[in-house]
């Protein structure tokens, strides 16, 4: 069983590949952050609470990210693994999530953290804000609120994994093609 958790900072690429990973691996793909913006569509008392932090780009509360991906991975128990994109991004979420894991008798395979410097990102979410409907994605302010959130309570997750000896970081500059080649390359390493 292929358990991988695909990381890096917001515009990172984790969606678009952690999509084309799942496909070639037969995993299940969980975003946390489409789960919320399922929610938010619906109008759901989860979804008008995640808004209120989505829309600054703040995280949403543990107690709710935790209960909501949970739930996602116990509707799946014929899985050949799962590739979390999005999850988990604080240290108290990667503890609950350990914890999920060994309940169900699995294991982590590996965090692979996709390497994108800040202009980079800035420039992709702003072009992809065009597009997406994403109001998170169209101010400069909130998209820069994002990635230092992402600094200061996220980034923290890469070295409780590395102490696992978990972590690898991969090169996230290049087309969607040679990320997804050295995405690949990792996981049969
Ligand atoms: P994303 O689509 O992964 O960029 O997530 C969009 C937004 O959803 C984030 O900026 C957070 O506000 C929220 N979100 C997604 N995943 C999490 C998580 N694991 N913990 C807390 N907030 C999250």
């Amino acid at each position: 069983m292929t358990n991988i958790i695909l990381f890096g900072p917001p515009g990172s690429g984790k969606g678009t590949q952690a999509t084309k990973l799942a496909e070639k691996y037969n995993l299940i793909h969980i975003s946390t952050g489409d789960l919320f913006r399922y929610e938010m569509g619906n109008d759901t008392p989860l979804g008008l609470e995640a808004k209120s932090f989505i829309d600054k780009g703040e995280l949403v509360p543990d107690s709710v990210t935790i209960g909501m991906l949970e739930n996602k991975m116990n509707k799946h128990p014929e899985a050949n693994g799962f590739i979390l994109d999005g999850f988990p991004r604080t240290i108290k979420q990667s503890e609950a999530l350990d914890e999920i894991f060994a309940n169900k008798n699995m294991a982590i395979s590996a965090l692979l953290s996709l390497d994108v410097n800040k202009e980079e990102l800035v420039k992709r979410l702003l072009e992809r804000g065009k597009t997406s409907g994403r109001a998170d994605d169209v101010d400069p302010e909130i998209i820069s609120n994002r990635i230092s959130v992402y600094h200061e309570q996220t980034a923290p997750v890469y070295n409780y994994y590395d102490k696992k000896d978990l972590s690898k970081t991969i090169d996230g500059i290049g087309s969607i093609e040679e990320i997804f080649d050295r995405l690949c390359n990792a996981i049969s390493a």
